[in-house]
């Protein structure tokens, strides 16, 4: 799950991260009656859930309240990758001598948090790490003992020269692993973390992810879910037990089992397909799952044809054919649809689809052929 940078702000905030106050506006109207009528330097940032704002013109300063008006105007309702700007962050803008990188990641080889840290903040980090690795400090934390104070210091010495810089970015790290932990949060970042001309240390920045599967024991990160409408059909999706995630291409899988549904999204792009989406069904030939799962996969407009692939194991083919006749007559669509069925009572199954009139075939790789066809008519 990921949260807007202005939420991140709050909980950096709450753990004793220094950032600059800021305030939330959804309309214009609101930067008008949130934002005091002065000549502070203000910055109005978008709140998306993608990084690169700034380069994208979603990041402006403003010199006054009417200015912060006037860039909040140009902002909101803005396309940034995809996503409309629904928000702005209004917030209290600083000098900047220096920007920083700082974040941690759950890093998979070491099977530990990361602590990364880079003295070319500001810019994409990503960047950085293609062009210039070496500009990267990294560290693995040991979970048992966590970031302890000695390695704080370490890895801040590292990017600030001077003692009392030095002591404030590593006070940051160690409250930054400890939001991190507490919250069971898979990505944190600020970047860019600054040094101001007098001397401060704060966070400017903030990006966190969480870990979906720790949700359940995180109500206050929950309660901050804003998604996207891609995201709200994947949790819907989530909640009737389908396992479904939305990709850009046309071809719409239904399939029962993840394996298998990796496979076939691998077989549509062997033969020059594009999946629309990956979608598990799971182990049922309930009628009703099928429907529900039609009806998210045929909720995208992008999909031309579905290709729906079900190996029967304990679940009969002919029960889940006669559970996809049910759902078809139900949802009655344009859209071409391929069966391919296989495994325990393939047989029967197939005769089922075949007497209700739809296009039946026994191999994947005919199955995913036979979308693409479909997809190109
Ligand atoms: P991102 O592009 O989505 O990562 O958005 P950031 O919040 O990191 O802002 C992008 C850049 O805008 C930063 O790297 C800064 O150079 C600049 N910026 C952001 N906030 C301020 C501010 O308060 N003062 C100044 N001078 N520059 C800022
Ligand atoms: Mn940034």
């Amino acid at each position: 799950m990921k949260i807007h940078e202005y939420q991140a702000r709050n909980l950096f905030r709450k753990y004793g991260i220094p950032v600059p106050d800021g305030v939330v506006c959804h309309s214009v109207e609101e930067v008008e009656k949130n934002v005091p009528n002065d000549e502070k330097l203000r910055v109005v940032k978008a709140q998306v859930h993608v990084g690169g704002r700034g380069k994208a013109g979603g990041v402006k300063l403003a010199k006054s309240k009417a200015e912060a008006v006037e860039k909040a105007g140009q902002i909101l309702g803005m396309d940034i990758k995809g996503l409309t700007v629904e928000k702005v962050l209004v917030a209290d803008a600083v000098d900047i001598e220096k920007e920083f990188y700082v974040g941690l990641i759950n890093d998979r080889n070491s099977k530990s948090v990361t602590l990364m840290a880079s003295a070319e903040g500001g810019v994409e980090i990503e960047e950085v790490a293609r062009v210039s690795p070496e500009k990267i400090i990294k560290m693995s934390i040991d979970p048992t003992m966590g970031l302890m104070d000695w390695q704080a210091r370490k890895i801040a010495l590292q990017l600030f020269r001077d003692p009392k810089e030095m002591r404030q970015a590593a006070a940051i790290l160690v409250k930054l692993y400890r939001l991190y932990v507490e919250t069971d949060s898979s990505l944190a970042e600020i970047n860019p973390l600054v040094l101001t001309p007098d001397k401060r240390v704060l966070a400017i920045d903030g990006k966190m992810n969480f870990d979906d599967n720790a949700l359940f024991r995180q109500p206050e990160i929950l309660k901050m879910r804003e998604s996207t409408e891609d995201e709200k059909k994947e949790i819907e999706a989530n909640e009737k037990g389908l396992s479904y995630i939305k990709l850009d291409g046309n071809i719409g899988c239904m399939v029962n089992g993840a394996g298998l549904a990796m496979a076939t999204m691998d077989m549509i792009k062997l033969y020059g397909g594009e999946p629309a989406n990956f979608l598990d069904i799971g182990g049922s030939s309930n009628p009703q799952k099928v429907v529900e799962a039609m009806s998210i996969l045929l909720s995208d407009s992008n999909v031309k044809a579905v290709m729906i692939n079900i190996f029967g194991g304990i679940t009969r083919c002919d029960d889940v054919a006669r559970g996809l006749v049910t759902a078809l007559q139900e949802i009655n669509t344009d859209i071409p649809v391929v069966i391919r069925l296989s495994g325990t009572n393939a047989k029967e199954g197939l005769e089922i689809i075949r007497e209700y009139g739809l296009p039946t075939v026994s191999t994947m790789s005919e199955a995913a052929q036979k979308a693409i066809e479909l997809s190109n008519k």
